[in-house]
């Protein structure tokens, strides 16, 4: 297949933070960039070429948008399965939306992973009360109940204790149906980046040590200290699940590590992910770059960390005293402040990340625990 080469024009669906920092980076390569959503002067779209306008349901704008660009690719997977299939017919997309259509939708994510016989959090669709007693009764409790589709970042989740509690949270929830997981009592958590190219090359990243605030990722830890042979493990999971997807791009599985040191997937996303974001302040291709390598057609880049790292999230918390004095933070020389250019600092929104390098993993951690105090961010 002839490689899309810089010059050509890359779309990117969705205007996020990730999207943005695709664009930098397709930029940074001599791409141009598209970007489509309902947004206007999006993340992505103040770094963009042209920021198209239009509702993830709507075939024909996305359509239009389609025709702009060369090949898309995707920093939001919450599109109808339509405007993925219309996207589809008029220009290679990368991801397929074989895959979005799994990874957006719990159940199906899970059921797919079983089905291919991955280690997955044990689970039950619920769709009527009996549905949950049933399901109480076959996975025990806790459970956590979520929301099917379209759910993130632990919204739409809810940790329950008694039967009559799982009911409760259920007719709550107001959704046809939903999911119910079995309460994982894990000791730790670690997800796996990585890329495969159009010619099932692969390529990982080191496993990271996430840790989450409600429900949010807080830090990451790179490299996570994990016993070599669960990191293979971990490793060749995602590999096996991107070949069954015969995925092309960037992509992210979440893994609960329990005390016995067993492996269950909790979640995995098709795209860079947040968990992945290090890479660009401590890796000789970041996971951005490899997106858009693998996207057009090129090799893969090295995946070889060059200096241990950490990452802190900024949510908009941190803004609650107005703009953060952010020389506080680059007191640090090895600190990298990553901004969004976002205008709205709501509370637990995605503002930005701050990378730190160090010698030894143990080091960045220490750097990120202080940077969170300077932040007035909780331990
Ligand atoms: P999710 O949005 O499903 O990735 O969930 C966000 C976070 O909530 C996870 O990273 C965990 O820290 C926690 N969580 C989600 N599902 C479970 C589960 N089944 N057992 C224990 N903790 C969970």
């Amino acid at each position: 297949m002839t490689p899309i080469l810089p010059g050509s024009t890359l779309g990117i669906l969705g205007s996020g933070q990730l999207g943005r920092m695709f664009a930098l980076e397709a930029k940074r390569m001599g791409y141009r960039v598209h970007t489509f959503s309902p947004e206007k002067d999006s993340p992505t779209g103040q770094v963009a070429d042209l920021e198209f306008i239009g509702s993830y349901e709507d075939v024909v704008s996305a359509s239009e948008f389609a025709k702009s660009v060369d090949v898309i690719t995707f920093e939001f997977e919450n599109i109808s399965s339509d405007v993925a299939k219309a996207l589809e017919r008029i220009v290679p997309t990368r991801p397929n939306a074989r895959s979005l259509h799994i990874a957006q939708n719990r159940l199906r994510e899970k059921t797919f992973l079983q089905y291919h016989k991955f280690p997955v959090t044990p689970f039950a669709k619920v769709d009527t009360e009996n549905s949950v007693l049933r399901a109480v009764s076959a996975l025990g409790l806790p459970l956590v109940l979520k929301t099917a589709g379209f759910g993130y970042d632990g919204k739409g989740q809810s940790i329950v204790r008694t039967p009559e509690e799982a009911i409760a949270a259920f007719k709550k929830m107001d959704v046809e149906e939903a999911i119910v997981e079995k309460f994982i009592q894990f000791d730790f958590e670690v997800s796996v980046v990585a890329a495969r190219g159009i010619s099932g090359d692969f390529a990982a990243y080191p496993a990271v040590h996430n840790t989450h605030r409600n429900h949010v990722l807080d830090v990451t830890i790179a490299p996570a200290i994990l016993n070599p042979s669960l990191e293979k493990e971990a490793t060749e999971i995602t590999k096996g699940v991107m070949e069954q997807l015969d995925y092309v791009g960037t992509l992210c599985i979440e893994f609960f590590v329990t005390s016995d040191g067993t492996l269950l997937i909790n979640e995995m996303a098709p795209r860079p992910h947040n968990s992945g974001h290090w890479t660009i302040d401590a890796c000789v291709t970041n996971q951005f770059e490899q997106q858009v390598r693998a996207i057009c057609g090129l090799p893969l880049g090295s995946t070889e960390q060059v200096k241990p790292a950490a990452m802190l999230n900024l949510l908009g918390d941190v803004w609650s005293n107005g703009e953060p004095d952010w020389s506080k933070v680059l007191d640090d020389a090895d600190a990298k402040l990553h901004l969004y250019g976002k205008k709205d600092a709501r509370p637990g929104r995605k503002m930005g990340h701050i990378t730190v390098t160090a010698s030894t993993s143990d080091e960045a951690k220490q750097k990120v625990l202080r940077l969170k105090h300077i932040l007035g961010i909780q331990a």
